[in-house]
């Protein structure tokens, strides 16, 4: 005999109103289908144990359910699944002692290609359709998977006892799709599935592959799973199963410590740090799915691409790194997601343009932003502390999904240079105060921030000095980050510390100290005759001259670096487009003066150096400014 293709009678033939319509059922040799399954039902062979296993957790959970409904008896044995390597036999074996099958089942449900037996199972027991199958934790769907054995195998058995006291029997089916029954013995209830691997596929008969695919896909079955080798290891009375069969996600989160959370997430994780936080999920109707997810503490930023989340369907593990059920740009986060909505073996693309996915996606986002804004709210300081950590990745997050900036804008904060934080409400709140009563609507405030502490030090004591915060925004997300804040914060302006000193200055430009001599003075210093000055009185008298660069440019010129759309030396052309601001409250603008009329050479050199100071103050020197530096300080102080 060989194995019958089920046919479905509504397949084919609607149009049944034309004239001589005939009506059929489209037919599939099983000499052509039987290739197809075994090289293009799965990409990957590993989970063709994955797919025998989950038969026999299937057989455990419907024998337990015909108990509990009082259709079959218990014999108090324990639930087990065994899977057997015999390196000897070329074998893999994997038994189990659940319901069985009889020769009617063995016929309709291995015997035909695409009929269910677990599908059947959940109509008949569940009374639900196959779409609300979820809650049953019946693993099987298509009616495809028992065949994934022949990804593997040149030859598969089966020998089966049913519940319900039906004889034994031996079914044996070649990789050609013809098989054969017969009756047999076996002495109690359960199902042993014997895998005769092919020469190609021998890998499958080493120990180490069979266990790492049984880790990787069978760690959190809900029976225990032993793995037998013929080994030493065997004789060891105590034999541990290979799996967990209650994963913590399944338990309620009032009744989780941190410590489980963080147990669970080294064993999974194979990360002996702890996460950062974790985030409990528990959905019910109507997304019903469960999970944990954790942020993991990283070394470098490098260390970030580690990050996973693994798929799971009633416990039974699906696949890694699933962007559709959570969003690229968490790309960080680890954690386990058990989807029961979800079918094993479905597509990329049937994810892609699930309802239901797209909806759990959501949900997931939801509940991190949540878990952000909860710990910003109720546990400001060890949110302080994890901030420097999770920063980059919240903006980047946040620059990704507009909805996820909404969400957290609350709960996002500016590291200051003072090393304490604020929420961008709260500077906002902090800039505002004091300014009239309802300052606070008209009022566009303005975020000082720095992206270089170090280079930026003169900038920021002045800015400090004056009663001002000054943010860190450092890292390469953030020139996005502030472009997409200025979004949605409504009159909220970035601004770096060096772009602008309006704020530091006691009133407006004192026109009337514009000095041409001066200006001549400084383009020459410079080296470039379109050199902008301003003159401007400045609070802090003691710095002589500052170069800005207006926000808006830099930030352009930061865009065009990024993306290198510029040269490193057209990038240098920044200071060329910058405005020296000098200080007319510095005793230096007097000397500067007095030295006009008395001795030209002095005005060039002092002229040279205050430029030189404000250049330094900006960004680094090149080799040649530094030298000439240097050598204008040698002279200098040869005059003390
Ligand atoms: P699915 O699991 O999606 O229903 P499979 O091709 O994996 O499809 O299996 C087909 C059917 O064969 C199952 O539904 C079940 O009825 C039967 N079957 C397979 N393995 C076993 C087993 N170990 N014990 C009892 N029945 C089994
Ligand atoms: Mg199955």
């Amino acid at each position: 005999m060989s194995i019958e293709n089920k046919t479905d009678e509504n397949m084919t033939g609607e149009n049944s109103t034309e004239k001589n319509s005939r009506k059929g059922g489209i037919s599939v040799e099983t000499d052509h289908i039987f290739p197809i399954i075994k090289k293009w039902l799965y990409s990957d062979k590993d989970i063709f144990l994955r797919e025998i296993v989950s038969n026999a957790a299937d057989a455990i959970t419907k024998m337990k359910r015909l108990c509990s409904l009082g259709e079959a008896e218990a014999d108090g044995e324990g639930y087990k699944i065994i899977v057997r390597v015999d390196k000897a036999a070329r074998t893999l074996t994997v038994e189990d002692n659940g319901v069985g099958m009889t020769e009617d089942e063995l016929t309709r449900y291995i015997c035909q290609i695409a009929l269910s037996g677990a599908l059947e199972f959940i109509e008949k027991y569940e009374g639900k359709s196959a779409e609300g199958a979820a809650g049953s934790g019946i693993i099987g769907h298509f009616g495809l998977g028992f065949y994934s054995a022949f990804m593997v195998s040149e030859k598969v058995e089966i020998i089966t006892k049913s519940y319900t006291g039906a004889p034994a029997l031996h079914w044996v089916c070649s990789d050609n799709g013809s098989y054969e029954i017969s009756d047999s013995y076996r002495e109690s209830r359960g199902t042993s599935v014997i895998m005769h691997i092919t020469d190609e596929e021998a890998a499958y008969l080493e120990v180490s592959k069979v266990r790492e695919v049984l880790d990787k896909y069978c760690s959190f079955m809900p029976y225990d799973i032993y793995l037998e080798t013929g080994e030493d290891e065997d004789k060891k009375s105590e034999k541990k199963p290979i799996n967990t069969t209650s994963p913590l996600w399944l338990k309620r989160p009032s009744e989780c410590t941190e410590q489980e959370y963080n147990d669970f997430y080294h064993k999974v994780f194979n990360d002996f740090r702890d996460p950062l936080f974790s985030i409990h999920i528990n959905a019910d109707y109507p997304l019903n799915f469960k999970g944990i997810l954790y942020f993991p503490r990283l070394r470098t930023e490098f260390d970030s691409l580690e990050g996973k989340i693994k798929l799971y369907y009633n416990q039974v593990f699906v696949a890694d790194n699933v962007k559709e059920v959570v969003p690229e740009y968490l790309f960080m986060l680890r954690g386990v997601i058990d989807c029961p909505e979800l079918p094993l073996n479905v597509s990329r693309s049937y994810l892609q343009n699930n309802v239901y996915v797209n909806k759990v996606s959501t949900h997931i986002v939801k509940k991190i932003c949540d878990k952000l804004n909860s710990l910003c709210k109720n546990n400001r300081d060890e949110y302080e502390k994890i901030w420097g950590d999770i920063r980059v990745f919240v903006e980047f997050a946040s620059v990704s999904d507009r909805k996820f900036f909404d969400r957290v804008k609350d709960s996002l904060l500016l590291g200051l240079t003072d090393k304490t934080f604020m929420t961008i409400n709260e500077y906002r709140e902090a800039a505002v105060k004091g300014d009239g009563k309802d300052a606070k609507e008209k009022a566009e405030v303005t975020v000082y921030y720095t992206s270089d502490p170090a280079q930026q030090s003169q900038y920021i004591s002045m800015f400090t000095a004056q009663g001002y915060k000054v943010a860190v925004l450092d890292h390469l997300i953030d020139t996005q980050f502030i472009t997409a804040a200025e979004r949605v914060y409504e009159k909220l302006k970035f601004v770096r510390v060096d772009a602008d000193v309006s704020a530091l200055a006691s009133g407006a430009d004192e026109k009337d100290k514009e000095n041409k001599e001066i200006v001549g003075l400084f383009r020459k210093a410079a080296g470039n005759d379109k050199l902008n000055v301003r003159f401007v009185s400045l609070k802090d008298n003691r710095a002589p001259a500052l170069l800005n660069l207006p926000e808006d440019q830099r930030r352009m010129d930061d865009f065009m670096k990024q993306y290198s759309f510029v040269t490193k030396t057209e990038a240098g052309r920044s200071v060329a487009d910058a405005t020296l601001i000098v200080n007319t409250s510095s005793p230096v603008y007097e000397r500067l003066l007095g030295l006009l009329s008395t001795d030209e050479k002095k005005a060039e050199f002092l002229a040279g150096y205050i430029y030189k100071l404000s250049l330094m103050a900006h960004r680094r020197l090149d080799g040649e400014e530094l030298y000439s530096f240097l050598s204008d300080s040698y002279d200098l102080i040869c005059g003390i």
